[in-house]
């Protein structure tokens, strides 16, 4: 038993990957790189963050005491988060949701003690093998690809399934189809394995405390197998990639390096500004001008086409009373002509579609569909090929440099990082 757990000072010799380390690098490889392979520290805390380890800290201690036989009241448990908030309450807090206070998520917090106290009182479900503690495993034979974790809680019921426990204090509940995908309890369930021999049934247990809601799930043999085959694959990737490219999502918002990331560190600069001394930054400036003659381009391209049409409209006409279809000017002549042309329906219509079965039908739909280079493009990067044949179209590639300049509308969620900086 002991083998099986470690401390944190342990894990410094090789590569060991933690499912938060793979789950980083998916959601962005520059983030990845920032936290695990720069190493860059920040000072600041979400105040999400700060509530989360402080009820961490306390289910901690109200099982830790268990083990010795002492159960606390809940007025306890309710004084020991109090004590450890104020304690450890810092000026480095972020509280990005403007409409709350440090108040409102210390209620959040003890509110999610009551709860799990109330559902779970006297906590006698089961016993208690480990509390927050560490755990390392292979997801491969050879212990090439090796990871650690931290399981909440380890129980195992009277009936020998062993419980791993995982405590949530997110404001969002997701529904169970996300906890039948979960990945972060399964790779605890893996590490189980391979270390108790006793292990037949596992129940993998969340605990949403802002929800009071908990929710279960298992696991195939077959489904861990592959789970272990997708991490490996993920760390492979991880261990090609040269180039961390920012990869932006809704996780932005929890992001600690906006004043590094090449799609956020303009925002966080001009953000730092007032609005007089904002609206003269070169960047700001060169943003602004690029929009007004776009907005002028449209509005003359706008105006030039209805002169256009009215000309056109005007030398059908004149021919028409002339006789004519060619009409001479003084450097160019015009030539007119009527005719009838058929207009198929656009495609995402059921007309569309019609139309294009109907054509796959006879055979013919080949003839009809062009190359489209963009997509080429697309499919080429997106790795759904065969490498071999990716790698024969590459070489009818030409390395082009393309600046591309596109202007788009500020989001709330820009506005919104401009004012925490402001703040
Ligand atoms: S701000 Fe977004 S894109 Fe930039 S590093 Fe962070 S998560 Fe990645």
């Amino acid at each position: 038993m002991e083998g099986f757990f470690l401390s944190s000072s342990n894990v410094t010799s090789m590569t060991v990957y933690s499912y938060s380390r793979l789950e980083t690098f998916r959601s962005c490889p520059l983030k990845y790189k920032f936290t695990y392979i720069d190493r860059i520290k920040r000072p600041f805390d979400s105040v999400e963050a700060f509530m989360g380890s402080r009820v961490h800290a306390v289910l901690e201690k109200l099982y830790a005491d268990l083990k010795h036989q002492k159960l606390n009241t809940l007025q306890e448990l309710h004084g020991d988060f109090e004590a450890r908030w104020r304690r450890e309450w810092h000026d480095n807090i972020i509280i990005r949701k403007k409409d709350y206070t440090a108040d409102n998520y210390f209620e959040m917090g003890r509110k999610c003690i009551s709860d799990f106290y109330e559902r779970y009182y006297p906590f006698n479900q089961a016993s208690t093998l480990g509390i927050e503690r560490g755990v390392k495993f292979s997801l491969d034979p050879e212990e090439l690809y090796r990871m650690v974790g931290y399981i909440d809680r380890l129980d195992q019921r009277l009936d020998g399934t062993y419980e791993i426990h995982d405590y949530k204090c997110s404001g969002s509940c997701p529904e169970q189809p996300h906890f039948d995908k979960d990945r972060q309890l399964a790779l605890y369930q893996i590490a189980l394995g391979q270390v108790f021999t006793d292990v037949k049934d596992v129940e993998l247990v969340w605990h949403y405390l802002v929800f009071d809601k908990e929710f279960r799930s298992r696991r195939t043999s077959d489904q861990l197998e592959s789970l272990k085959t997708d991490m490996i694959e993920l760390i492979k990737m991880i261990e090609a990639t040269e180039e961390f490219e920012p990869n932006e999502s809704a996780l932005c918002e929890w992001c600690d390096y906006p004043d590094l990331c090449p799609r956020q560190k303009h925002f966080f600069a001009v953000g730092q500004l007032p609005v007089n001394e904002y609206l003269n930054e070169p960047g700001v400036v060169l943003v602004d001008k690029l929009t007004k003659l776009e907005e002028k381009k449209k509005t003359f391209k706008a105006e030039i086409e209805e002169e256009i049409a009215k000309i056109k409209d005007a030398l059908i006409k004149f021919a028409e009373s002339e006789g004519i279809d060619v009409v001479r000017g003084s450097a160019k002549k015009a030539k007119v002509k009527i005719e009838e042309v058929d207009k198929y329906p656009v495609s995402g219509t059921k007309e569309r579609k019609l139309l294009e079965e109907l054509i796959e039908l006879a055979g013919c739909l080949s003839d009809v569909s062009s190359f489209d280079l963009k997509k080429l493009a697309k499919v080429v990067e997106s790795g759904s090929w065969d490498p071999g044949l990716v790698s024969q179209v590459k070489e009818f590639a030409v390395k082009e440099i393309k600046p591309l300049v596109t202007l788009s509308k500020l989001t709330e969620k820009d506005l919104l990082l401009e004012e925490e900086i402001k703040d």
